[in-house]
């Protein structure tokens, strides 16, 4: 295991931090506006994001850099800004930890499907590598690739953060299929966990998609698949839409209240997705002690 991966787990679960989208949008962010660009528009109050996210009990937070890979950026003609906006982001949470938290920085999907050839294999491989090589040039201290749907997209994204030598997670979607178990694409738990295990990646886990009651097999499933620490990060319920903007309804004590079986299903990490906010991380950090 990565030492500082050990170092964590090492006294127990560890928690990790909540939504930033949903956190951005409360301080203004508009809906059509691209959360990363911020990294350099508005650093002040990405950077209350993360510290909120510390004062809640974070012991792990993550970046503002979801989406900051070159083919995404490309949309709102900030391709070349890619390794600007990483580095900043890194930068900008680092800050706010001031030592009181891990810095692990995020690694998104692209937004393009491979199995429609929309995007090359090797176009995938070198938009992960910049970002990640961004990332850890800024002093990050693992990379996070999350809220995958494509393990294809899952494994290159691995392959490339893994070339910094930091340590990686590796996390997917699982909210599709009759029993809501399976990624959009089809894949299990199981599989999963064996192809992430396979491409090196450190922690393996899973993130968004449904309510936090759903996770609970899941990390059963994904622990039972590989000898990897398990990374749960659910989303606060199924949102309803109000106004164009996704409203959730899952409170923080009842989010809360799923974290002893998530930890006796195996988890090693636990914080929230969409929808959770400081408030969230705080009541699973008082439900952990
Ligand atoms: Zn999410």
């Amino acid at each position: 295991m990565h030492p500082l991966i050990q170092q964590l787990t090492s006294r127990g679960p560890v928690v990790t931090d909540g939504a930033w989208g949903t956190e951005l949008q409360a301080r203004g962010l508009g809906l059509g506006e691209f959360p990363d660009l911020w990294n350099l528009t508005h650093p002040d109050r990405v950077g209350e994001v993360a510290q909120a996210y510390v004062a809640a009990g974070s012991q792990v937070i993550l970046t503002n850099t979801f989406g900051a890979n070159r083919i995404r950026l490309g949309e709102q003609a900030a391709a070349d800004r890619a390794a600007e906006i990483n580095a900043r982001g890194v930068e900008i949470s680092l800050k706010a930890a001031n030592g009181r938290a891990r810095v692990f920085a995020s690694i998104g999907p692209t937004g393009k499907l491979l199995m429609n050839g929309d995007v090359t294999e090797d176009e995938l491989r070198a938009a992960f590598a910049e970002q990640a090589r961004a990332l850890a040039g800024a002093r990050a201290e693992a990379l996070v690739i999350e809220t995958m749907s494509d393990l294809e997209e899952a494994k290159l994204a691995v392959g490339a953060a893994r070339a910094t030598g930091l340590p990686v997670v590796a996390c997917m979607v699982f909210d599709s299929g009759k029993d809501k178990d399976r990624t959009m694409m089809g894949t299990t738990p199981e599989q999963a966990a064996q192809a992430l295990t396979e491409a090196g990646a450190d922690v393996i886990g899973a993130n968004c998609g449904q309510g936090i009651a759903g996770f609970v097999a899941i990390c059963q499933r994904l622990r039972a698949a590989t000898d990897r620490p398990i990374w749960i990060k659910p989303n606060a319920g199924l949102p309803t839409m109000v106004d164009g903007r996704a409203k959730y309804t899952t409170t923080p004590d009842e989010f809360a209240s799923y974290v002893p079986a998530l930890v006796e299903a195996g988890a090693s990490f636990i914080g929230g997705c969409c929808g959770t906010r400081p408030d969230f991380i705080a009541a699973v950090r008082r439900s952990l002690e």
